[in-house]
C-alpha cells in the first residue's frame, strides 16, 4: 500500500494535518497508537483558549477535530508507528502489530510526553486540581493557593502567571537553586505572593474530589499545605525517537523545522508539541498541521 502521506499521531497537529490533507485530495492515513486517541488534549480540564470554540473539555474539543477530519473521510489506523525506514524517493513505517506501508512523505506530529512527580494523588487528581499548564488552567484559579512544582522556565514562568490570577503561590523545588534564566528568577522573587520552598520535595497530593492539600518533605519534616491546585512542571519530553538518525533534533530531542513544516529529511514534515517552538499549545499545533499538509502536497507535485 503506497500513501502519499502518512500521518503519525492524532493529536490537534495530526487532525488537523488530516483535515488540510483530505481537502487536497490526498492519498492519506493518520496513524495513532490510542483508541481513538486525540493528543494529550483530551486529559485537559475546559479548555477556554482555542479561538472560537470555548467553554468545552479538552476532550470535548478533541472529539470535535476528530470527527471533523472523519466527516472528509480520514483513514485512521490504530496503532504504535516503531521505525520509519527511508526507501528511494519513499519511507516505510513499520507498526508494532507486524504491518508497513510506504509513503511519499510523513506528517510527524507524536507530541510529548509530561513528566510526572509520581506521588501518590497525582494520577487520582489531574484535571481535578493537578495541571501541567498554567497558560490553560490558571484562570479557575482565581484568588485561590495554587502550588507550583519545579524549578526551571516553565515552573517560574508559570508561577509569574499564576500570581496575577491566585492569592498565594507556592513555588516548590528539590535542589538549593533555580535552573530558570536569571532575569525570569528576578521578576519572581519580587513577585509578593510567591512563597519559595527550596530544598523540598513533595510527597503526597490529598483532596476530596478535588485537590485540598499537599504534603511537602523538607529535611525530613513533613508540613501540609491548603492548596486548591498544583502545577506540575518538571519537564516534558518529545516523542522525537523515530526520527533519530534520519532528521536533526536539537539538543533536548525536539525536531528542527522551519514554519512550513520542513525537517532536515526529504518529504518528512513536523507538526505540533514535537518540534522547535516557543509556545507549546492547541492553536499552534493546529497551524503546524495545516503549514505541514499544505507542505506534503507542495513536496508531492514538485516530485511527481
Ligand atoms: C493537561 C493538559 C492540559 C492542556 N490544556 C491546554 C489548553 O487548555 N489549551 C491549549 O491550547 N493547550 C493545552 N494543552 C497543551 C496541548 O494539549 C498540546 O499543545 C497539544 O495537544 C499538542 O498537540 P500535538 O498534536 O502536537 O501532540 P499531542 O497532543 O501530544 O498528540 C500526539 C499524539 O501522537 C500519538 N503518538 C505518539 N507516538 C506515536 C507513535 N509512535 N505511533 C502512533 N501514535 C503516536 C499520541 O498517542 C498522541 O495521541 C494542555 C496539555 C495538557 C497536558
Amino acid at each position: 500500500m503506497m500513501y502519499d502521506v502518512i500521518i503519525i499521531g492524532s493529536g490537534p497537529a495530526g487532525l488537523s494535518a488530516a483535515v488540510y490533507a483530505q481537502r487536497a485530495c490526498l492519498k492519506c492515513v493518520i496513524a495513532e497508537k490510542l483508541h481513538r486517541g486525540t493528543g494529550q488534549i483530551s486529559e485537559g480540564g475546559k479548555v477556554d483558549n482555542y479561538p472560537g470554540i470555548y467553554g468545552v473539555s479538552g476532550f470535548e474539543l478533541g472529539e470535535k477535530f476528530r470527527s471533523h477530519a472523519e466527516s472528509l473521510g480520514a483513514e485512521f489506523y490504530e496503532g504504535e508507528a516503531v521505525s520509519i525506514t527511508p526507501l528511494k524517493d519513499m519511507y516505510k513505517v513499520s507498526f508494532s502489530d507486524g504491518n508497513a506501508f510506504d509513503t511519499r512523505t510523513i506528517i510527524y506530529a507524536a507530541g510529548t510526553s509530561r513528566r510526572r512527580l509520581g506521588v501518590p494523588g497525582e494520577a487520582e487528581f489531574t484535571g481535578k486540581g493537578v495541571s501541567y499548564c498554567a497558560v490553560c488552567d490558571g484562570a479557575f484559579y482565581k484568588n485561590k493557593t495554587v502550588a507550583v512544582i519545579g524549578g526551571g522556565d516553565t515552573a517560574l514562568g508559570d508561577a509569574e502567571i499564576l500570581s496575577s490570577i491566585a492569592e498565594k503561590v507556592y513555588l516548590i523545588h528539590r535542589r538549593s537553586e533555580f535552573r530558570a534564566g536569571a532575569a525570569l528568577q528576578k521578576r519572581v522573587s519580587k513577585l509578593s505572593n510567591v512563597e519559595f520552598l527550596m530544598n523540598s520535595t513533595v510527597s503526597k497530593i490529598s483532596g476530596e474530589g478535588k485537590v485540598r492539600s499537599l504534603t511537602v518533605s523538607y529535611n525530613a519534616a513533613e508540613r501540609v499545605l491548603p492548596v486548591d491546585g498544583v502545577f506540575v512542571a518538571v519537564g516534558s519530553s518529545p516523542n522525537s525517537g523515530l526520527l533519530k538518525g534520519i532528521a536533526e533534533l536539537d539538543s533536548s530531542g525536539y525536531v528542527i523545522a522551519g514554519e512550513d513544516g520542513k525537517t532536515t529529511a526529504k518529504g518528512i514534515f513536523a507538526a505540533g508539541d514535537v518540534r522547535v517552538k516557543n509556545l507549546r499549545q492547541v492553536v499552534t499545533a493546529a497551524a503546524d498541521g495545516a503549514n505541514c499538509a499544505d507542505s506534503a502536497e507542495r513536496y508531492i507535485f514538485e516530485n511527481k
